[in-house]
């Protein structure tokens, strides 16, 4: 059966723009109450909030980096104490630095890591022992298409979304019977800053010939959120970039 998710509580990293702004408003149309993070730019995530109330939901911008431990433990600590436990996570925030491949130095490996990688552990860790004393809650991980067949962003980009895969699996495996899905959506080639970053991405890649909407991205979050019965899966959405 599919969960109603009024009322249940969100967290949302690199929520006040692109992709995961779609998704905090998404979830906020369910009646979801939603924490909207952002790095630095409390207007944007100001925005956001507002766009989820003018729609009787409810959210609150909270800030951390998802690279520092301590930011992010206040983070689940104030969502917690001003919306409740959180049920969902959806660990979106990313960076992607178009390099070619001699140009992939450690300094960029290491700095994309530390965001794509390392920062979804961090805010996972905060929010598990929660959902596992609960027996409720949801896991989602963007990842990207870059993970399967390389991409266009470079190495270190498709390496940490690989791994940030294999993450949503071990959760998968560990914590469903506990009632616990985590699940990766993979997305390419959406409109956003990022994509503007790329001068590689371009619509004739795509098979449905245009770039996808973060809204496109958002709509499939909602509906792995509202699933139990879908684990462990990495969900396309990529207008045919890449057909599993
Ligand atoms: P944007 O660049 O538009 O947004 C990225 C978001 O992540 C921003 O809100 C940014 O905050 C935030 N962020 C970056 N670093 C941190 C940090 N250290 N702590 C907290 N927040 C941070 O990109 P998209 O919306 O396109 O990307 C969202 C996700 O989707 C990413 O994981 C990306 O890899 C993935 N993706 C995107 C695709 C696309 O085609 N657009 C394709 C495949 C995957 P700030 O504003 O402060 O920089």
């Amino acid at each position: 059966m599919l969960d109603d998710l009024k009322d249940r509580v969100a967290l949302v990293t690199g929520a006040n723009r692109g992709i995961g702004r779609a998704i905090a408003i998404a979830l906020g149309r369910e009646g979801v109450r939603v924490g909207v993070n952002h790095r630095t730019t409390i207007e944007e995530a100001d925005d956001v909030v507002r766009a989820i109330e003018a729609e009787g939901g409810k959210g609150l911008p909270v800030a951390a980096d998802v690279t520092d431990p301590a930011a992010v433990e206040r983070m689940v600590e104030e969502v917690e104490a001003e919306l409740g436990p959180i049920d969902i996570l959806v660990n979106n925030a990313g960076i992607a630095k178009p390099l070619p491949l001699e140009a992939v130095r450690l300094a960029a490996w290491d700095a994309t890591m530390a965001v794509n990688l390392r920062g979804p552990f961090i805010v996972s860790s905060a929010v598990i022992p929660g959902m596992r004393r609960r027996h409720f809650g949801r896991l989602v991980f963007i990842s990207s298409t870059a993970a399967r067949v390389g991409g266009i962003v470079g190495p270190h980009y498709a390496a940490s979304k690989a791994g940030l895969e294999g993450l949503a699996r071990s959760y998968a495996s560990a914590l469903s019977r506990e009632g616990i899905t985590s699940n990766a959506i993979a997305p390419a080639l959406i409109t956003t800053e990022m994509l503007g970053g790329n001068p590689l991405a371009t619509p004739e890649r795509v098979p449905v010939g245009r770039f996808g909407s973060p809204e496109e991205v958002a709509a499939l979050v909602v509906a792995v959120v509202k699933n139990p019965y879908v684990t462990g899966q990495t969900i396309q959405v990529n207008g045919g970039v890449y057909m599993t």
